[in-house]
Order: C-alpha cells, then structure tokens, then sequence
C-alpha cells in the first residue's frame, strides 16, 4: 500500500495565513501524477485556536484560502489532543506550518510521541533555529561569520520601563548604529525595528519586548548589503541549492515589503561570483549541521557591497513554500521541481525514522 502523507497546515501562530497558501502549493504538487502514484495525501488544518479538522473542513480551507472562523470562547482543551480520526491512517505527517507553534519543535514533539516520521527538522534543529539568540550561539560555536549582538532579558526591559537603565549605554559600545532589535523567537520580521539613535533603540526596544521575553540587538551588517538566500535539502549529506537574491526600495526587508505583492523581487540565481556563490553555499551547509536542521531549511546572508563581507543572518526550518516563495523556486533553479521536491522531502523524513532529537 503507498505511504499517506498527512499534510498539516494554520496553526496558531501570525504567519497562519501564509501556511494555508504554502499548504494549497505542496497539496497540488501532491496530486501531480507521478506523486498520485507514489502516496496517498490526507490534509489536516490547525484552527487558529489550536483545533485539528479534516476532510472537507480542511479541503474548504486549502480551496478558499481563507481561516476557519473559531469562537472567541477559550476552546475546551480536551479538543486540543482529540485528532480527527483519520489521523492513524497517516504513515508520514508533512507539517507546512510557519513560526511559533510550527517551526520551534513544540508540533514536532508531537509527532514524534505519535511516532510517525515527519517532513524536516526534528525537535532541537527547530528549536534552535527558531530562536535567534540560541541560533547565533550554536552559530558562533561553528565559527560562522556574524554581526555583533547583544542578547537582552526581556523582562529586564519592562522592569526599567523599557529604558534599560545603565545597559544603553554598554549597548550602544558593544552593538552601536544602526541597530536591528528583534524579538528573538518570531518571523516575517514582526516585531522588529532598526535604530539609528538613543530615542529610536528605546522605542524599538519596546516593541520588541511587547513580543518576546527573549530580545536581541544587533549591528547592521554593512551600510549597503545585498540579501542572499540558500536552499538546504538533505539529512546526514545535505545539499546546497543556487542563490537567490532579494532585492527592494524599502529601509529594509520589512513585513510590508515582504507581503504586498511587488513590492520585492527575486532574482534567481543570484549575480554573486562563483567564489563567492561556493562560500555562501559551504557556510549554508554549516549553518544547517550547527543547529541539527534535518529535510530542509532556507539560510539567509547579507553581502556587504562595498565590503564583500559575508555574514550569517538565519536559518529557517520551516521557510515560506508557497508557490512562489524563495525555497522552492530556488530547487527549481537548481533541478529539482516542486512535485520532485516535495517527494524528495517525504523520503528524506522516512530515512530519518525514528528521529533523534
Ligand atoms: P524571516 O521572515 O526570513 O523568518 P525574520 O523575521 O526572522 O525573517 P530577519 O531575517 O532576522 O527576520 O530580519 C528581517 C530583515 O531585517 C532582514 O531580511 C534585513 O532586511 C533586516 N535585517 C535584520 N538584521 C539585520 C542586520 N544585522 N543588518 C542589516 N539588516 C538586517
Ligand atoms: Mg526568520
Ligand atoms: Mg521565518
Ligand atoms: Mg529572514
């Protein structure tokens, strides 16, 4: 019998939205005919209250792209670990969730005390890489090139009204401007303000505490950077595909310019020199084992201009697979199309079985 893929879309974090849209590209490269013959796919949709549905709940979802309404009542919890039934047909779950609840370990906890394989990185790897100050730990350890950065305790922040007291000061000898100031566990870059001085690192400061207990401040990686993207495939052999490149009129790549369509465009493959092209791809490969990612992940780099300095900005385990996002059309660029992917991915999660982390 064909294994049944069990595709896992929404969720309770921002990018809900983006999920659905991701989930709708992977759903169609699964009825393409090579796949119909290879699996049998069964979607499932997490309301943004955290309820599972399926079947034609679920289909009604992926078809109208839009969230199923939920109560504005606190759902009884009991809801929460009752799965639709047809959840024990799955033999290998695909989850195509973005963000906080999806992409940091605590789905893929889940799955592995249900003991069924799963698409990509298993609890730790996404851990890891979801939170950015853990992130730039494991990071360093490889002795991957990064900015410099100071982590911040949250609550800290709040404590002193979100002035920091003393800390500015060593801030501001230690990082300098401009800075980035993120929340350490989020995405689409919600939440995350650049400073050019004292007024704009405390208002920036602010916002992001609002978001995240965990915060972190960083240097700008050069006064003009080229954004280069990665895409990672592969467990123990991971592969690196060619380079993408971001390009925008926008401060930097913000929210906005990340989802108003045409705001950003991308360029595939990259114009970086091949030298370079090899040292992006080698640290992406790095990037990749320093957390423990498995299945894939997107590595996103600045390139100074006038520097042609390269550094590490992230990894994303979980990154945006709409049929147009960077993941995919990267592995396009490189020969690997999306039905092709998205099989390759499914294999990789068998091979890994049981996962070890
Ligand atoms: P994603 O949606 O890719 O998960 P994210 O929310 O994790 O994004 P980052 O990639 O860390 O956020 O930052 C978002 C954007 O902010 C970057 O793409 C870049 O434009 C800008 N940026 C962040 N950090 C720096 C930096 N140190 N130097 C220059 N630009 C930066
Ligand atoms: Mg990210
Ligand atoms: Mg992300
Ligand atoms: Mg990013």
């Amino acid at each position: 019998t064909k294994p049944c893929v069990g595709l896992l879309f929404g969720g309770r974090s921002g990018e809900h939205e983006v999920s659905i849209s991701s989930a709708r590209a992977v759903a169609r490269a699964f009825g393409e005919a090579d796949n119909r013959d290879r699996y049998d796919l069964k979607l499932f949709y997490i309301q943004k209250d955290g309820c599972w549905q399926s079947g034609s709940l679920a289909q009604q979802v992926l078809d109208s792209g839009a969230a199923l309404p939920t109560s504005a009542h606190p759902q009884n919890r009991q809801n929460l670990w009752q799965f639709p039934p047809d959840a024990a047909e799955v033999t290998v779950w695909f989850p195509i969730l973005h963000g906080p609840n999806g992409e940091d370990g605590t789905i893929q906890g889940l799955l592995s005390l249900m003991q069924v394989p799963y698409v990509g990185s298993a609890v730790l790897g996404s851990a890891v890489g979801m939170d950015k100050i853990a992130m730039k730990t494991a990071f360093a350890q490889a002795n991957l090139p990064q900015v410099a950065y100071q982590a911040i305790d949250g609550s800290q922040l709040w404590a002193d009204s979100c002035h920091y007291g003393q800390g500015i000061e060593q801030l501001e000898i230690e990082v300098g401007y401009p800075c980035f100031v993120k929340p350490a566990n989020l995405g689409s870059s919600v939440g995350i303000g650049k400073a050019t001085c004292r007024t704009e690192l405390e208002s920036a400061l602010e916002l992001a505490a609002r978001h995240d207990r965990r915060v972190i401040v960083e240097a700008a990686a050069d006064t003009k950077i080229r954004e280069i993207e990665c895409a990672v495939l592969g467990n123990d052999q991971p592969e690196a595909s060619v380079l993408g490149e971001i390009t925008y009129d926008a401060d930097f790549y913000d929210y906005e310019t990340k989802y108003t369509p045409g705001l950003a465009n991308l360029l595939i493959p990259s114009t970086l020199s091949t030298s370079v092209t090899q040292d992006i791809q080698a640290m992406a490969i790095a990037a990749f084992k320093a957390v423990d990612a498995a299945g894939l992940a997107r590595v996103d780099f600045f390139y100074g201009e006038t520097t042609g300095r390269i550094v590490l900005n992230e990894i994303n385990t979980l990154p945006g697979f709409t049929a147009t996002s960077m993941y995919p059309q990267l592995w396009a660029a490189t020969g690997v199309p999306f039905g092709e992917l998205v099989h390759r991915l499914v294999q990789l999660a068998l091979d890994r079985f049981p996962p070890s982390s």
